[in-house]
C-alpha cells in the first residue's frame, strides 16, 4: 500500500480500512462491547458505516470513542497523516503536514499529537529477559543550538541549560523507551531502568559512575569506556543501538522539529520510539507501521500512561 491507495484519498474507503484494523473479528458495540447482536444499518437517510446494538439500542460507528470522533478533519486526511508519520524516519513537522494535507497549521498540530498519543505503545512487560541484552545510555536534545562564537562565556552556558536530558533503554534487536529526566543522576537513572528493564538482562552502559549501583541489579553489567574514547569492547561490548537511536533523535530534533519544548518533550519520544520500535530492520514496513499506530487510535493505550514521572508510556 502506498500514498496512492484509496484509503489517503476516498472518506469512506478510509472507514472501512480503519474498521478492518479496529475490528478485525467484526464490529462491536464500543458502549457496552457486544459483538453479536449488532447489525450495519442500511438506507439512504442513514450515515454509512452506522451499526446498531441490539442489546443496549444504541447506534455507533468507528470513530465513536477514537481520536476520530469530533474531528472535522476527513478520515482520509487522518489516514495520509498516520502514513507520513508513521513513514518519515526523522518525523514531520506541523507545517509541513498542514501543506500536505492542505489543512490549516493548528490542525495539524493538533493531527500530530494526537498521532503520537497514538504511537504511544503500552509496554508489554519489561524490556530485556535471561540472555538478552539491554543498552542504556543518556543524551541532552533540544533546546538552542550553542552559538560557538558567543562572546560571554555566560551566554553559552545559558544555551546548554535549555538542552532536555533524555535516557533511552534500547533491548539489542528489540524495541526502544525513552524517557525525559529533570537531571541525570543514578537516582533518577535507577528508577527508569529498574521500572523498565528485566533484572535477568545483561545491562550495557558506557562507564559513567550513574551506572555502577543499578548495574549490580543485574545479571551483568558491562561498559564502555568512552572518556578515553574506548567505545567497543570484544564480545559485544559496545552501546551501538541507543547511538543509532540517539542519531535519529538528534537529526529529528534539530532538523524537524528546531526546538521541543520540556512539557511536550515525552510526546516526542513516544513517536520516535515508536517508529524505532517497529523499524524495518525488525521486519516492520511502512504500511505495518502505520496500521500498527491506527490501533493505538482507540485510546485504549492511553489507559497505560503515567506509570512513572518522566515516562511516556
Ligand atoms: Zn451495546
Amino acid at each position: 500500500m502506498n500514498l496512492t491507495d484509496k484509503i489517503f484519498h476516498d472518506d469512506e474507503a478510509a472507514r472501512l480500512h480503519l474498521e478492518a484494523q479496529r475490528w478485525p473479528d467484526g464490529a462491536y458495540c464500543p458502549h457496552c462491547g457486544e459483538c453479536e447482536k449488532v447489525t450495519l444499518l442500511g438506507g439512504v437517510s442513514t450515515k454509512p458505516g452506522t451499526y446498531i446494538c441490539k442489546s443496549c439500542r444504541t447506534k455507533f460507528t468507528v470513530t465513536v470513542g477514537t481520536i476520530f470522533e469530533r474531528s472535522h478533519i476527513g478520515l482520509a486526511k487522518w489516514m495520509l497523516g498516520f502514513r507520513l508519520m508513521a513513514s518519515s524516519k526523522k518525523g514531520i513537522s506541523a507545517l509541513q503536514l498542514s501543506r500536505s494535507l492542505d489543512i490549516t497549521y493548528k490542525s495539524a498540530w493538533f493531527m500530530a499529537h494526537r498521532i503520537r498519543e497514538a504511537m504511544n505503545l503500552a509496554p508489554e512487560g519489561p524490556l530485556g529477559g535471561e540472555g538478552k541484552t539491554v543498552e542504556a545510555d543518556e543524551t541532552y536534545v533540544g533546546g538552542k543550538r550553542s552559538n560557538m562564537h558567543a562572546k560571554k562565556r555566560k551566554e553559552r552556558d545559558l544555551h546548554a541549560d535549555q538542552k532536555l536530558k533524555v535516557v533511552t533503554l534500547v533491548e539489542r534487536d528489540g524495541s526502544a523507551r525513552s524517557f525525559h529526566v529533570a537531571n541525570v543522576t543514578a537516582k533518577t537513572i535507577r528508577k527508569v531502568i529498574v521500572a523498565n528493564v528485566s533484572r535477568k538482562s545483561t545491562l550495557m552502559t558506557d562507564g559513567a559512575n550513574v551506572y555502577h549501583r543499578v548495574g549490580g541489579e543485574f545479571a551483568a553489567h558491562r561498559w564502555t569506556d568512552h572518556v578515553s574514547g574506548e567505545y567497543v569492547r570484544p564480545g559485544a561490548v559496545h552501546s551501538n543501538s541507543a547511538e543509532s537511536y540517539f542519531a535519529i533523535l538528534k537529526r529529528g530534533v534539530m532538523g524537524t522539529y528546531h526546538s521541543i519544548s520540556e512539557a511536550h518533550m515525552h510526546r516526542y519520544l513516544a513517536e520516535f520510539d515508536f517508529r524505532y520500535s517497529t523499524r524495518s530492520a525488525v521486519g516492520v514496513d511502512d504500511t505495518a507501521r502505520t496500521n500498527e499506530a491506527l490501533k493505538g487510535s482507540t485510546g485504549k493505550r492511553l489507559t497505560y500512561r503515567r506509570i512513572g514521572e518522566g515516562a511516556h508510556a
